[in-house]
C-alpha cells in the first residue's frame, strides 16, 4: 500500500470527524499527523509499529490506525463513521466545493441526508437567511447538485475496466469455451462508465446459474428480462452490470450492434444505413462487415459517429497512436513539490521502463501552500540535481520543466529570467477556479500567448465525478494554441482525462500536436499513460501528432528552438 493511499484514508477520516463534530483536539492531532506523514518519503507500509512511533509528532493512536490500514487495508474508525453517516451524505462528501462545515450545518439544522433533499432545500430559498450561505454559495450549491445527479451510478473507466476484467476472469474459468466481450461504452473506453456491458454466446437458461456463482455479482431480478441479465457489483465500487446472451452464430452481429453508438450505426451507406447492413447477413468477423460495407475497419473506441465515418468511407482513417509508440514521459512531479518519489527515483524508474526521457515539472511557487510549490532557490537546486543525474543516466535525459500556475490575470508564476531556465513549461490553473466562461477563456489565452508556455496543462481543471471543470470556449483555446504553437496536454490521470476526447479531433483538425502526460506524482503514476492513449485514440490521435512519441533528440531540439525564439526576442 502506498503512502498516498494510507494518507488519503486518514484525510477521509478527518472529514468524518469534522462532520460528526468530534472535538477540535482530535481533529487537529489528525491534521498534524497527516502533515508529518506527507513529508515522509520512505514507504510507511514497510515500517514497523515501533519505527512509526519513532517519527517525531506521531501519537500512539494514529500509529495504530496506520498499522491497521497497512495490514488490513481498512481503518475500523473510518468504517464506524461510515456506518453512522447516511449514505446520501457520504455521496455528497465526494463533490468538491460543498465543504464539510456547510454539510454539517445542512445535516444538523435541516436534516439533509441526500442530494434530492438538498435540491428541494436550495430551491425553497430558505438557505438565503442562513449564516454562511450567500447567493453565490447557493448558486454554486445548485450547480454541484445538478452535477451530482449527472454523476449518479457512474464510475471511473479505470475502475470499470479492472472490475470488468475480474468478472471476465471468473466467467472464463466457469465457461472456458464461451465467446465473451465487453460492449457499449466500456468497449468504447469512455472516461466514466455507468454499466459494465458484456456479450456472451451462452443461452440465458445456462448463463443465470453460472452468474450466480460469481461473488462479484448480484442479480436484480426485477430489472432482468429474457434478453438481458441485469445486476450490480457487490464490492465497494458499485456499478451496474448487464449481460447480453446471444448465439454463437450471431455473436459478431451483436458485437457490432452493441458496441457502437447509435450515431455510428445510423451512418448512411449508398442505399441503406450501416445498421441495416449489419442486420442483412451473419458476419464471421467485424473486419468483414466493415469491408463489405466499403468502410475501413473502425477500432471499437472510435465507433462514436462523431468524426470517423466520413474518413472510414474514404478509407482514410488515421493510424491510431499506441502505448508502445511513446518514447518519453512529460509532466511529472517529484518530492521537490508534492510527489511521492524523489527526482532520482522518478528518473531511474522511467529509464528502466525503456523510455528515452523524462520531463519533470514540479509545482511553481504560487502552489507553495497547497502543493509545496518551489520558490526560485529550490528551482535552481533541482536544476543542478538534474544536470548531475543527466551525466549519470546518459543517454537518458531529464528535461527541466515546471508546472507553472496560471495566475488570476493569466500571467505565469515566475519572472522571465526564471522561466528562461526551463526546457519546457506546462501552464495550468490550480486556484480561483470559480470563473465564468469568458474569464476562464481569457485567463487561459493570456497564458497560451506567453512565449514561455510549451504545454497547456489539464485544460478545464475537471476532476471527473468530483468537480466540473471551469467552463471554457474550447474552440477559442484550440485556435489560440494553434496560433502560438502551444501543445495541448491530454492529462492521462484517470480522474482528469482533460482535454476531453470529444475535442481531440477538433484540435487535430487545427493542425495541433498533443502530448500524453500522466501528471505522475509517484512512479506508479506512469501507468496512467495508458488512459491518456485511450483518450487520444478516441479522438483520432496518431503517433506523428503525439509529441512524446518523438525521440529524445527531436524533443530536445524542439524545446531549444522554442526557447531561443523567446530569449532572442527579449
Ligand atoms: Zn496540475
Ligand atoms: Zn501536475
Amino acid at each position: 500500500m502506498s503512502n498516498k493511499e494510507i494518507i488519503s484514508k486518514l484525510k477521509y477520516t478527518v472529514k468524518f470527524l469534522e462532520l460528526h463534530g468530534v472535538n477540535e483536539f482530535k481533529i487537529r492531532s489528525y491534521q498534524n499527523a497527516i502533515q508529518i506523514l506527507e513529508r515522509v518519503h520512505e514507504s510507511l507500509a514497510e515500517k514497523s509499529e515501533e519505527e512509526l512511533l519513532e517519527i517525531d509528532g506521531l501519537g500512539k493512536s494514529i500509529v495504530s490506525t496506520i498499522n491497521e490500514i497497512k495490514t488490513t487495508g481498512k481503518s475500523s474508525l473510518l468504517e464506524e463513521y461510515k456506518l453512522d453517516t447516511p449514505l446520501g451524505l457520504i455521496e455528497l462528501m465526494q463533490f468538491r466545493g460543498i465543504g464539510i462545515k456547510k454539510l454539517k450545518t445542512l445535516w444538523e439544522d435541516f436534516g439533509i441526508t441526500d442530494k434530492a433533499l438538498l435540491k428541494t432545500l436550495v430551491a425553497s430559498g430558505k438557505l438565503l437567511s442562513v449564516k454562511g450561505f450567500g447567493e453565490k454559495t447557493i448558486n454554486n450549491l445548485a450547480s454541484i447538485i445538478d452535477f451530482a445527479f449527472a454523476c449518479e451510478g457512474k464510475i471511473y473507466y479505470a475502475d470499470a475496466e479492472k472490475i470488468g476484467h475480474a468478472i471476465m476472469a471468473d466467467l472464463i474459468s466457469l465457461l472456458p469455451d464461451a465467446n465473451i466481450n465487453f460492449v457499449g461504452k466500456l468497449r468504447r473506453k469512455w472516461e466514466v462508465i455507468d454499466a459494465i456491458e458484456i456479450l456472451i454466446d451462452v443461452p440465458m437458461l445456462k448463463l443465470v446459474p453460472v452468474l450466480a456463482q460469481i461473488d462479484l455479482l448480484e442479480q436484480d431480478k426485477k430489472k432482468s428480462g429474457p434478453f438481458s441479465w441485469k445486476g450490480t457489483t457487490t464490492r465497494e465500487i458499485k456499478v451496474a452490470v448487464i449481460f447480453y446472451p446471444t448465439t454463437t452464430e450471431k455473436f459478431v452481429n451483436n458485437l457490432l450492434l452493441k458496441t457502437a453508438s447509435q450515431e455510428h450505426l445510423a451512418w448512411q451507406l449508398d442505399d441503406k444505413k450501416f445498421k441495416e447492413h449489419i442486420n442483412q447477413t451473419i458476419w464471421a468477423s467485424e473486419d468483414e462487415c466493415y469491408a463489405q460495407a466499403g468502410l475501413a475497419f473502425c477500432e471499437p473506441e472510435i465507433r462514436e459517429g462523431s468524426w470517423e465515418m466520413p474518413l472510414a468511407a474514404k478509407n482514410k482513417l488515421p493510424d491510431l497512436v499506441k502505448l508502445e509508440d511513446l518514447k518519453g514521459i512529460l509532466h511529472n512531479h517529484s518530492t521537490y513539490s508534492d510527489g511521492q518519489n524523489t527526482l532520482a527515483e522518478m528518473a531511474q524508474a522511467c529509464k528502466k521502463m525503456g523510455y528515452e526521457y523524462l520531463g519533470i515539472s514540479d509545482h511553481s511557487k504560487a502552489a507553495s501552500f497547497y502543493a509545496n510549490g518551489m520558490f526560485e532557490e529550490r528551482v535552481f537546486k533541482q536544476q543542478q540535481e538534474i544536470d548531475s543525474l543527466n551525466q549519470e543516466l546518459a543517454p537518458f535525459k531529464i528535461f527541466k520543466g515546471i508546472e507553472a500556475d496560471i495566475l488570476v490575470d493569466g500571467a505565469l508564476d515566475y519572472d522571465d529570467k526564471t522561466l528562461a531556465t526551463f526546457d519546457f513549461v506546462v501552464a495550468s490553473i490550480h486556484s480561483s477556479l470559480n470563473m465564468d466562461k469568458n474569464k476562464a477563456t481569457e485567463r487561459l489565452i493570456t497564458a497560451i500567448a506567453n512565449p514561455y508556455t510549451t504545454f497547456l496543462g489539464h485544460m478545464t481543471g475537471r476532476i471527473l465525478l468530483q468537480r466540473q471543470g471551469y467552463p471554457v470556449d474550447h474552440e477559442a483555446i484550440i485556435n489560440a494554441c494553434a496560433e502560438f504553437g502551444v501543445i495541448i496536454e491530454i492529462n492521462a490521470h484517470p480522474k482528469r482525462l482533460d482535454i476531453d476526447w470529444r475535442w481531440v479531433h477538433k484540435a487535430l483538425d487545427k493542425g495541433l500536436k498533443l502530448s500524453i502526460n500522466p501528471d505522475a506524482h509517484e512512479i506508479a503514476g506512469y501507468a496512467d499513460l495508458y488512459y491518456g492513449v485511450c483518450v487520444g485514440r478516441k479522438g483520432g490521435l496518431t503517433k506523428e501528432k503525439t509529441f512524446n512519441t518523438w525521440p529524445m533528440e527531436e524533443v530536445s531540439s524542439y524545446f531549444a528552438k522554442r526557447r531561443k525564439k523567446v530569449t532572442t526576442k527579449i
